[in-house]
């Protein structure tokens, strides 16, 4: 689907290769991070991918064409083919998240019918539904990237490119982004990313080329970052859920200092024992709350449990803001994108 063989890129006026032979291949429907530190020639393979740059030495091959023998003429049309996504959006700043959409579609020739029908489809796939009268400044920075993935898409490519797409979004707005990033590849699109932050890159374990001053250094099938030592490392969901556990542990801390105060705390509404849990576990299906909770717990301190009821925690929205909330996630309905 993506061949590089061999391939030098040289910039005019530089000493030193971008890139130096470097040598892969893509198959389709693969999930493929490219990392490496900043300048190591992550954004040049894209480049090369999407002929905005040719190479020096070398062929790429895209989605069986020969690169090299495609003409100026029919590069627009061989772009259709491939979806592209940045660190910084692109979006069109005076159109709203449809016309932004739609625009890549009238471009193309598309009907009238057909865009009526393809953006709010797109639009959906992303979760941005609801959304599509607003302009790129009335919406959060993960959802104008949701947009510009929304963009990328509605020409159904087979190819989705995505030039460090999460580094101007915080940690958690990152992992929804990626997580829609490999929903749209498990619906068959092939997605090569670019990326030099390493939490998800270990979490995912997908395919991983590094790239190292221009060379490639590593193609592991099922890798992680490698070498994370001075890295920041963004928290991956484990550590989301250890953040919730810090979190309710705090709020449990602060209902015992309450207890000690003034004495045991009658049950919040019930006969004893029903609508009930302890405080330690709040979600059953969170083990590690009641452990970390326990280990809260000194010896000869007041430990007596404060009963907290369900409905009183999910009225406080305060299982969901701690993620202990069963998730409902919005992607569910990404479908097949090719
Ligand atoms: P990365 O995306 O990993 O940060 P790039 O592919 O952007 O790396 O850059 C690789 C090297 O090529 C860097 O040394 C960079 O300065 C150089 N480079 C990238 N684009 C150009 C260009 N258009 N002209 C000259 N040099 C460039
Ligand atoms: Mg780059």
């Amino acid at each position: 689907m993506i061949r590089f063989e061999n391939v030098t890129k040289r910039y005019r006026g530089t000493t030193k290769p971008a890139l130096s032979a470097v040598d892969f291949e893509v198959q389709r429907g693969e999930f493929v991070f490219l990392v490496g530190a900043s300048g190591s020639g992550k954004s040049s393979c894209l480049q090369l991918i999407l002929r905005a740059e040719t190479p020096s030495e070398g062929r790429v091959v895209v989605l069986g064409r020969d690169l090299r023998t495609l003409s100026n003429r029919k590069v627009p049309y061989f772009r259709r083919h491939i979806g592209s996504v940045f660190q910084d959006f692109r979006l069109l700043p005076n159109k709203t998240v449809h016309q932004n959409v739609a625009f890549t579609l009238q471009v193309t020739g598309a009907s009238r019918g057909f865009v009526q029908q393809a953006v709010p489809e797109v639009l959906a796939l992303v979760g941005l539904d609801g959304k599509e009268k607003r302009l790129p400044h009335e919406l959060s920075g993960g959802e104008q990237q949701r947009v510009a993935i929304a963009r990328a898409l509605v020409n159904r490519p087979q190819v989705l490119l995505a030039d460090e797409p999460t580094g101007n979004l915080d940690p958690g707005t990152s992992i929804d982004i990626m997580r829609l990033l490999a929903r749209i590849n498990a619906g068959g699109t092939t997605v090569v990313m670019a990326t030099h932050e390493a939490g998800f890159v270990d979490q995912m374990q997908r395919r991983v080329i590094e790239l190292r001053g221009g060379e490639m250094v590593r193609d592991e099938r099922h890798g992680g970052y490698g070498d994370r030592s001075g890295l920041p490392v963004l928290a991956p969901e484990v550590e989301k859920g250890a953040a919730a556990v810090a979190a309710l542990t705090a709020v449990l801390e602060v209902q015992r200092e309450v207890t000690n105060i003034t004495g045991p705390v009658e049950p919040l509404r019930g006969p004893e024992g029903s609508e009930q849990v302890s405080a330690a576990p709040v979600e059953p299906t969170s083990p590690s709350v009641t452990t970390a909770a326990a280990e809260r717990r000194e010896p000869g301190t007041n430990t007596r449990s404060i009963p907290v009821s369900n409905p009183e925690v999910d009225a406080l929205g305060l299982a969901d803001r701690l993620g202990l909330a069963e998730k409902k996630d919005r992607d569910d309905e990404v479908g097949p994108t090719s």
